[in-house]
């Protein structure tokens, strides 16, 4: 492609140049010998208008043409063609050729110009003739074809000098490229790694550039795309494999009494709910990704949002003996929120808690207000998250701890990604701290625009 471009791009240059430099020869050309011609024929012209005048005062001064042979010596120097002088009845009375004098003599218009010399009365005193000089007009073409050779040189070498520019601008214009071009073939080929060097120039540089974004984008999701299915083929095979492993049980009548058939019901039970839950995860991702925008945004009091919320999380908390409670002052702000999806982030964080926290622990949710934010806080006195998993929490897939996560019936890693994604469409932001001590547990927050402020600005 690099040597096709470069021909190309030549060609064009090549006609724009041809054509350009053509036109101003011809131009030039033109303009010169016209401005040339003029400039003889007003040379010719004075002379011609000259001469007569200054003859006919000689006539006048001396009565007769006597000793006007120096006079017309003296023109012809000046003219540079040989000059006649004929008196009234046309006979030659001083020449720059002597053996004409004396001589009548046939004016040719072809090989000459005639003009007359006229008296103060108007009278005829005789004609004065002045060849033409072809020696003079051959050195007036020569000068003129001296000229033209200049020009078509100069034009010769201002198209090479171009044409070199051209080669250099087009090979400038054509490396980058055809580095971009093999980038992409290589990216085709799933090497996604490949960047081009950013190129001279501010527009290749520019293009490089988002050429190197898109790569880094391509393999930042072929990257996910890749985790994508290794997570969910596994998480999808663990409770496959379980609930087969109950099952062949069943088949085989190993699970026999009444009293095992409903421990496997209750474990098929639960791995399908946890299928469920991962389907049902993946779903929202995938939701957000798409950029489905929220459905229904209404004004709510923190206090209903965090009671729905626990009242959903109590059965678990139950089960692991972890106590969960709230405390939300009077005058809070109310927020603008989709209440189901703002449901689901605080309940994922809260639900994130329970799971972490050990029996005997306990989860506090709290909420306050700045100037411009309403903020909710989730308090536990878990195991809380060391400083190296910290910065990664709300990464898709990330689990601080695999073995552990899947002890404590934890999802798959997405529950926080989706935490986020839903606080981030309202607007809010979602942080994390902990020591990552064990028993001091960590605190989720997250901060949301508060609405009547957010509309009157
Ligand atoms: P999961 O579905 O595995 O819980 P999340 O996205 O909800 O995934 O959380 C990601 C990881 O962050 C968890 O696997 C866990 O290691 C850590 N984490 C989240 N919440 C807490 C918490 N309250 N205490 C300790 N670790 C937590």
């Amino acid at each position: 492609m690099g040597v096709g471009m470069v021909r190309r791009i030549l060609l064009s240059y090549l006609v724009i140049i041809s054509v350009t430099i053509a036109l101003l020869l011809f131009i030039v050309h033109q303009r010169t010998a016209q401005t040339f011609s003029r400039y003889l024929s007003d040379q010719a012209s004075i002379h011609s208008r000259m001469l007569p005048v200054m003859l006919a005062s000689y006539f006048v001064e001396h009565k007769s043409w006597d000793g006007v042979q120096k006079n017309i010596d003296e023109a012809s120097v000046l003219i540079g063609s040989s000059v006649s002088l004929l008196d009234a009845q046309g006979y030659v009375v001083a020449a720059t050729q002597r053996s004409a004098i004396g001589r009548s003599f046939d004016a040719d218009p072809a090989l000459g110009q005639s003009i007359p010399i006229v008296g103060g009365e108007g009278q005829v005193l005789g004609q004065i003739y002045v060849a033409h000089n072809p020696a003079r007009q051959r050195a007036d073409q020569a000068f003129l074809d001296d000229i033209t050779s200049a020009l078509v040189a100069t034009g010769a070498l201002v198209a090479l000098v171009a044409m070199g520019l051209g080669v250099f601008l087009a090979r400038s214009i054509s490396r980058p490229m055809t580095a971009m071009a093999q980038a992409a073939a290589q990216i085709a080929r799933g090497e996604y790694a490949v960047r081009v060097s950013p190129a001279s120039g501010p527009e290749i540089s520019a293009l490089a550039q988002a050429f190197n974004h898109m790569a880094e984008s391509i393999g930042r999701l072929e990257e996910v795309r890749r985790e994508l299915v290794a997570n969910v083929s596994h998480d999808l095979r663990t409770p496959l494999t379980v609930i087969r492993g109950y099952l062949e049980g069943l088949r085989s009548g190993q699970i026999a009494d009444r009293r095992s058939a409903e421990v496997a019901f209750e474990a098929m039970y639960a791995e399908v709910t946890r299928l469920l839950r991962l389907v049902e995860d993946l779903r929202f991702v995938a939701r957000q990704d798409a950029g489905v925008p929220l459905t229904e945004r209404r004004a709510v009091a923190v206090s209903e949002l965090f009671e729905d919320v626990i009242r959903r999380v109590t059965p678990f908390a139950l089960a692991k003996q972890v106590q969960v409670s709230h405390e939300v002052p009077a005058q809070l702000p109310m927020v603008e929120v989709d209440v189901d999806q703002m449901g689901q982030a605080l309940f994922n964080v809260l639900e994130n808690g329970v799971n972490y926290t050990p029996s005997g622990g306990a989860i506090f949710l709290r909420a306050g207000a700045t100037d411009a934010h309403v903020w909710l806080a989730v308090e536990d006195t878990g195991v809380g998250i060391s400083p190296e998993h910290l910065p990664h929490v709300f990464e898709r897939f990330y689990r601080a701890d695999r073995s552990r996560g899947r002890q404590n019936d934890s999802g798959i890693g997405l529950g926080l990604t989706i935490a986020r994604g839903i606080v981030e469409c309202h607007g809010g932001q979602i942080s994390v701290t902990s020591d990552g001590i064990a028993g001091h547990g960590s605190t989720f927050t997250i901060v949301l625009p508060i609405p009547c402020l957010a509309h009157a600005g």
